[in-house]
């Protein structure tokens, strides 16, 4: 007989975090009692999925969205429509009901913000992205996973639905969303608000975890581009933290649940991106929302989307599958009851993050930063600021490289190796040369755009050529 009731009665036990770390063995009862048959994806229902078949399950039921930088609240109204209109008919093959959405305040300039739950188990478990208007990625994974729940009801055997109750906040700052900026239209950073609560937006979001008092929480945010992990330095795609409640950073039962979903995330997200998953110092902020949140009695894990190379949609899509298979195994372990064998050391052990990552470094090259200056033998740092910017109503990701670094950059990592040991790599003296032109770079000619920290990251990468001063024009090396 499969031990689904007492699963059931001890997923009650559960209700408080503390009580989960118990329940093992039913958990696992349950896992091998339904394996009498075999789902469209050749996995038994019931069985957890593998982080390859939750990356399998995003490709097919993602949104068509655009890249996250440009979902704008209009976007997320268009998609929680379409998800509500799906849910009046049923959602997940279930009836009506299981998918609901509220307002739960408006934002300062009247922006309304959703709160939609799904489902409806004794677990209430609470997500919001966004808070920060400029990292947007985990809003993209959010709507994925809510189409992804209707579409394929996870486990296939309604588990979600009966165990967990998810409410999920997607897009907490709509205001600083349309501008992509990080702040709220107070100028005030809603994550240091949790306090004073003098937002809007953190008035709602403070006010539904009061009502809900979730087990866990879920705080979705993009970290800088220069957060890397490791030696030699790595770009840091996910950081996670288990978030603190006090200044002695005391370890108590909801702690122990967020560094194992923590575990849980690691485990899944390892298999895409080894070695690029960090940790977060957990100083308590005594202002931020997952502090505060934990302290109320809702452990927080905080989820960060960091930096990823390749074109800029194409890291965008990636970045948006690991939030996604991060997120869905989170869920699923909670669902499952497995996260009570995940190993909290699996966390603990992650490496912390660091900001030794730059966007492209230039290494070993002959430097001359302008006409007249003594030429150095080093590396170039160029860092990448990215802003959105409406051209006749269409919006349009615009980056732009700075330089950042001059000199030995060697304890830094970077998303883009250059190589140019033999080369001399100068500013652009002449914008009408084209690659295989012959230039001159001349002593007392200086030009209006040095390389200099703060400088546009545009150079020459030149060969020399037998004549003193004189060279062959290899490449023009923009980076945007
Ligand atoms: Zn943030």
């Amino acid at each position: 007989m499969c031990p689904g009731l007492v699963a059931t009665a001890a997923f009650h036990y559960y209700r408080r975090a503390m009580a989960m770390l118990t329940n093992v063995s039913v958990s696992l009862g349950l896992v091998v009692c339904m394996a009498s048959s075999i789902s469209a994806q050749g996995r038994p229902p019931g069985a957890t999925p593998t982080p390859a078949e939750l990356s399998g399950e995003w490709q097919r039921h993602r949104l068509a969205l655009p890249m996250s930088p440009l979902v704008t609240h209009e976007v997320v109204a268009r998609e929680l429509d379409r998800l509500d209109a799906r849910a009046r008919n049923g959602f997940a093959g279930r009836p009506a009901g299981v998918f609901r959405r509220e307002v739960i305040g408006q934002s300062v300039e009247g922006r309304p913000i959703w709160h939609v739950t799904i489902g409806s188990g004794p677990m209430p478990v609470l997500l919001w992205s966004q808070m920060h208007g400029d990292e947007a990625t985990a809003t993209s994974a959010l709507l994925d996973l809510m189409a992804y729940i209707d579409r394929t009801d996870p486990g296939g055997d309604h588990r979600w639905l009966d165990r967990l109750t998810l409410h999920i906040v997607p897009m907490l700052n709509p205001d600083g969303a349309e501008r992509f900026q990080r702040r709220n239209a107070q100028g005030i950073d809603i994550n240091r608000d949790a306090a004073r609560v003098q937002t809007p937006e953190g008035r709602a979001l403070m006010a539904l975890r009061d009502r809900l008092s979730p087990v866990v929480g879920f705080n979705l945010h993009n970290q800088n581009w220069r957060t890397s992990v490791g030696r030699p330095p790595q770009p840091a795609a996910i950081s996670l933290l288990s978030v603190a409640y006090d200044e002695a950073r005391t370890e108590n039962d909801g702690r122990r649940l967020t560094k194992r979903l923590g575990a849980v995330v690691r485990d899944a997200l390892e298999p895409f991106a080894a070695g690029r998953i960090g940790r977060y110092d957990d100083e308590f902020e005594p202002r931020a929302f997952g502090d505060l949140v934990t302290r109320a009695g809702t452990p927080v894990l905080l989820i960060e989307t960091g930096p990823w190379p390749g074109p800029d949609e194409q890291a965008d899509r990636d970045l948006v599958r690991l939030n996604f298979v991060a997120l869905a195994a989170a869920l699923e372990a909670l669902a499952s009851g497995t996260v009570a064998q995940a190993d909290p050391t699996r966390y603990e052990r992650l490496p912390e993050n660091e900001q030794r990552l730059m966007h492209t470094i230039i290494r070993n090259a002959r430097v001359v930063v302008d006409a007249g200056v003594a030429p150095f033998v080093g590396d170039i740092g160029v860092v990448t600021s990215r802003r959105v910017v409406d051209q006749g109503g269409t919006r349009t990701l615009v980056t732009q490289g700075r330089v950042e670094d001059l000199g030995d950059l060697s304890v830094y990592g970077a998303l883009v190796e250059v190589d140019a040991r033999g080369r001399t790599v100068t500013p652009v003296f002449d914008p009408a040369a084209v690659p295989g032109a012959r230039v001159v770079v001349a002593r007392g000619r200086p030009t209006r755009t040095p390389i200099a920290l703060g400088a546009p990251a545009a150079f020459w990468v030149l060969e020399p050529l037998e004549e003193a001063g004189s060279y062959r024009l290899v490449e023009v090396l923009t980076i945007k």
